[in-house]
């Protein structure tokens, strides 16, 4: 048996699963087990909802100075074990350690410092009427909540749900990945040190289908916010409509990453529109899967976009030179690499990668795959029109602008889109026609925690970021005063 066992964080204390059932967690690098998590069933979601409802009136009930203050020092307790993080979420994940000090962990951080301090500045609505009333809106935190995160940005979209939650005056039931539960758990256990009430804040691990549908399923939480793939998020979506749930669903995307001719592709433009493929293996919703490149430069552009790609280096996520770690879990790998298979079969040259990489010393078992890039497929292939969530980039050449946004609008999904210009005249234009949530332009992922944030069409529900979060976490009330 591994030698860490983590616990659910329940009405304030570390606590055991009631039925004393484990998941084994693995290390991607690896394909060890490293630790076991809980299995939670629904009567730990049950216990952890009577302790939600017993703490919500006097959460809603603190100052709004005093929750930010909690929140303030939970980041200051995380930021101060930051390596620690870092080091727990490479192992849990795959990804680079580098890349989770420099990412995850300081944006969790941040997660919790912006909701802290956003919830003290926020306003609400007044609404005079000339007759002799005055209507203002009083925002009112819902009660007990359902946060479920990813395993991909396992404590930074985990954050990113629980901060607007608690900040707003909500109790907290959240669910982190099976497949990545270790860094919420150790977050529960600095949220004890750092002076959150009992049952405001409860961590409920375990699998989606028995966990994860026990908060969703659960009468007395009254919303769910939740980012995983479209396919869960329709399931939830099911499940919580006859019960009239507020609903926030952040899904799967299939973005594409377009560049004009007069794009200005310096060096460091171009190093950009790589890692916006490939950064944590082609795990993050917003990596921008097809790219899309005008055809009077694509054999140009195809020749210094290879040569960066091949350079990158797929190793040991604790190697400071790794660019790439393995990916999540051993179902995930064959996922990709079917997706790959499928490529093939669909007709697409495999420009570079397209294989399994095998590592030696301790990483001989782990699931890794190299940066991959494919073309010639048309734009209604699976490949190009299905999710892979991996190291895989389709190139595709496009004529003119009108082209380019049919091929960029051409899938199911609306997540997000990067542009590559210098003509302002077209990224504003193209910055309208393009139907994703997010449009980059002459960037990525350069984030501002105040923007809404979400996709359109089967990348979701509604938004969150800045005053969504806080809005989607509270109930609106008017209040009417004739004087
Ligand atoms: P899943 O949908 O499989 O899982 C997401 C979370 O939901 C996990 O905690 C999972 O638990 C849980 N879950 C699974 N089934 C249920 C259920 N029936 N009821 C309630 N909860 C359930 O997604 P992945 O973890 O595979 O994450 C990858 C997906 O997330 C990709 O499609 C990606 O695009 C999307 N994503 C979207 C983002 C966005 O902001 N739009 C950001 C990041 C990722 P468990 O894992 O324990 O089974």
């Amino acid at each position: 048996m591994p030698s860490t066992r983590l616990a659910n964080l329940i009405d304030g204390r570390l606590q055991a699963p009631l039925d004393d059932r484990w998941l084994d967690v693995h290390e991607p690098a690896t394909g060890a087990v490293f630790a076991q998590c809980p299995d939670s069933s629904a009567a730990d979601v049950d216990a952890a909802v009577h302790a939600a409802q017993k703490a919500a009136p006097g959460w809603a009930a603190t100052p709004v100075e005093e929750r930010a203050r909690l929140l303030h020092r939970l980041a200051d307790l995380i930021e101060a074990r930051l390596d620690e993080f870092a080091e727990l979420e490479s192992r849990d994940s795959g990804k680079p350690v580098a890349l989770a000090k420099r990412l995850d962990i300081p944006r969790a951080v941040s997660n919790l410092r912006f909701f802290a301090s956003a919830v003290v500045g926020w306003e609400s609505e007044s609404h005079a009427m000339e007759t002799g009333a005055i209507n203002y809106t009083l925002r009112r935190p819902l009660g007990v909540v359902g946060c479920i995160s990813p395993w991909n940005l396992p404590l930074y979209l985990f954050t990113w749900k629980i901060a607007p939650a608690l900040a707003s005056g909500n109790a907290v039931i959240a669910k982190p990945s099976e497949v990545t539960p270790c860094t919420a758990a150790l977050l529960g256990a600095l949220s004890i040190e750092a002076g959150f009430p009992p049952g405001v804040l409860n961590i409920v691990q375990g699998r989606g289908a028995g966990t994860g549908q026990a908060i969703v399923e659960h009468p007395a939480i009254k919303a769910v916010s939740f980012t995983g793939s479209t396919r869960t998020g329709a399931s939830i979506a099911a499940t919580a409509a006859p019960q009239f749930k507020k609903l926030s669903l952040e899904l799967g995307g299939k973005n594409p990453a377009i560049v004009f001719a007069d794009a200005e592709l310096t060096d460091e433009h171009l190093d950009t529109i790589v890692r916006s493929g490939f950064a944590n293996q082609g795990e993050i919703c917003l990596c921008g899967s097809r790219l899309l490149v005008q055809r009077s430069i694509y054999d140009q552009f195809r020749e210094r976009y290879l040569a960066k790609v091949k350079a990158l280096r797929v190793g040991d996520p604790q190697d400071a030179s790794s660019d790439l770690g393995a990916m999540v879990s051993s179902e995930h790998f064959d996922k990709v690499m079917r997706c790959i298979a499928q490529a093939r079969e669909e007709g697409g040259q495999i420009l570079c990668g397209g294989d399994a990489v095998k590592l030696n010393g301790r990483c001989t078992d782990g699931w890794f795959i190299a940066p991959t890039v494919v073309e010639s497929l048309s734009n209604d292939t699976q490949t190009n029109q299905q999710e892979i969530f991996g190291p895989v980039v389709t190139l595709i050449p496009f004529d003119d602008e009108a082209e380019a946004i049919a091929l960029a609008n051409g899938t199911g999904y609306g997540l997000a889109a990067s542009l590559w210009t210098r003509d302002l005249s077209r990224a504003h234009r193209m910055g309208a026609h393009l139907e994703f949530g997010i449009v980059w332009i002459n960037c990525w992922l350069l984030r501002d925690l105040r923007t809404p944030f979400g996709g359109s069409k089967q990348s979701g529900i509604g938004r969150e970021g800045g005053g969504e979060a806080l809005r989607f976490f509270t109930e609106p009330r008017n209040i009417c005063i004739r004087y």
